[in-house]
């Protein structure tokens, strides 16, 4: 037998040394600048858990970008893609396939309200780019107003939408989008100083953006029902609902963006849910099928499918609803309905990681805030409690953070880290215990970077 027969092809791709220097040669990184960097070499995982070139073990607190929602290698996600694989790798968008009808049943029996019509695409940024396009369809209307303070994607009318510094190298300021300011009481636009003062006039403020962008030239207000990278603030009670009214009012279709806060992350199946609206159209994308084969997609309102039946949608993509990713979809689904997931993540944040926060809070001076709520949780970390100047700058990055971070990678877990803030977005299937064991390397860390 020949060499070729006997190895596989992946064979050459476990030396760690070799992967760690072929990266450095050929592979161009995202939001770096290339010759300052030093990727990580990650060589299994398992579960809540990473292993690095050096066999060293790190508990994952960040999901990697917030998608492994189940965790690596989950069994019955792996199980699926291998029986999909052997049965039907790929087939192109136009015709029907069992894993992706299925995984549109499923992700429609769990969104709210009448959005039972799935458009699938490849992640995040392309669904919000299909969602704008069909609201613009649909509305006949060109503009799309954003909040400040948000985050998505990386392609062009999805970067153009981000509010955070993300988007200050690629906006052209073309794109029809106007930026607004979403509820932050911590940091208020409005000097509220209250949750209901705050909620009340950054309704006011949407009220008056859109009267003066002219009602019937916008299309969509598009907003992460809980803004996840740039902050995880949590809206207010009221909030949501105002903005539903704004755009009934005026016949603006709402897009809530869960991304990053559905499937299970804020504790419920879609953030929505908390502040009991139904929108028009909901994107989505990681933790659908916890990020193990690229998925995302639009889910969509019977009233827009409607716009569309006998008009042809203009927009397409090669992989949508590729097999592969719908059959992880419709095992991580399965496994969440099984599992109860959803109902774990609520219980991890109001009994674990919420309280281990705010036991951390009364200790660290650093911690001006703590908000959150599922598995989904953020530190607004601050160089001085009174006047809640931020550790580290707005679109920056400070010693005292990179000090933090540093601290907990060496103690053997992964943060989530953005400008000034740590974010706590274990696994939804992380235990009470690996948790606890996290929080504990946090508490080391903040106290090791204060010195
Ligand atoms: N929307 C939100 C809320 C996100 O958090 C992200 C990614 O973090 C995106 C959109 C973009 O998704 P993707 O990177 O899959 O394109």
């Amino acid at each position: 037998m020949t060499e070729t027969t006997t190895r596989s092809d992946l064979s050459s791709t476990y030396d760690a040394a070799r992967a760690y220097e072929l990266d450095r040669a050929h592979v161009f990184h995202s939001w770096s600048a290339q010759a300052e960097i030093s990727p990580m070499v990650i060589t299994r995982a398992e579960g809540s858990h990473v292993w690095d070139a050096d066999d060293r073990r790190y508990l994952d607190f960040s999901s990697q970008l917030v998608f492994t929602n189940l965790g690596h290698q989950h069994p019955r996600i792996v199980a699926a893609i291998q029986e999909q694989a052997a049965h039907l790798c790929t087939v192109a968008p136009a015709v029907a396939n069992g894993a992706r009808s299925e995984a549109a049943r499923l992700i429609a029996s769990h969104t709210p309200g009448d959005l039972d019509h799935v458009f699938f695409t490849n992640g995040g940024a392309d669904a919000n780019e299909h969602a704008v396009r069909m609201a613009r369809l649909h509305t006949g209307r060109h503009k799309v107003l954003t909040t400040y303070r948000s985050y998505h994607g990386g392609t062009h009318l999805a970067v153009n939408m981000t509010g955070d510094p993300r988007r200050w190298a690629s906006d052209h300021g073309s794109a029809g989008t106007v930026h607004f300011f979403g509820p932050f009481l911590y940091r208020s636009a409005f000097h509220a100083r209250t949750e209901a003062e705050e909620c009340e006039r950054a309704l006011e403020h949407l009220d008056q953006v859109v009267s003066l962008e002219g009602p019937g030239t916008i299309a969509a207000i598009v907003l992460e029902a809980i803004p996840g990278t740039a902050g995880i603030m949590i809206p207010p009670p009221g909030y949501l609902a105002g903005v539903r009214e704004i755009c009934d009012r005026h016949g603006i279709v709402l897009v809530a963006d869960e991304v990053m806060s559905g499937f299970g992350r804020a504790g419920r199946w879609f953030a929505v849910e908390h502040g009991g609206i139904v929108p028009d159209l909901i994107t989505f994308a990681k933790g659908v099928n916890s990020g193990y084969v690229p998925l995302g997609g639009v889910a969509i309102s019977d009233e827009i499918h409607a716009t569309f039946a006998h008009r042809t949608y203009p927009g397409g993509l090669t992989y949508s609803g590729h097999p592969l990713a719908c059959a992880a979809a419709v095992a991580t689904i399965r496994t969440m309905e099984d599992e109860d997931v959803v109902g774990r993540a609520e219980r991890l944040g109001e009994d674990v990681i919420g309280p281990g926060l705010r036991a951390l809070a009364e200790k660290h001076e650093r911690i001006g805030e703590v908000r959150g709520t599922g598995a989904f949780w953020a530190l607004e970390l601050v160089s001085d409690r009174s006047t809640r100047e931020p550790l580290a700058p707005y679109g920056g990055s400070s010693p005292e953070m990179g000090a933090i971070v540093k601290g907990c990678q060496e103690r053997g877990m992964l943060p989530f880290a953005n400008f000034n803030r740590i974010h706590v977005v274990p696994p939804l299937t992380t235990t009470d215990d690996e948790v606890r064991e996290g929080l504990a390397i946090l508490d080391a860390a903040l106290t090791a970077a204060a010195g």
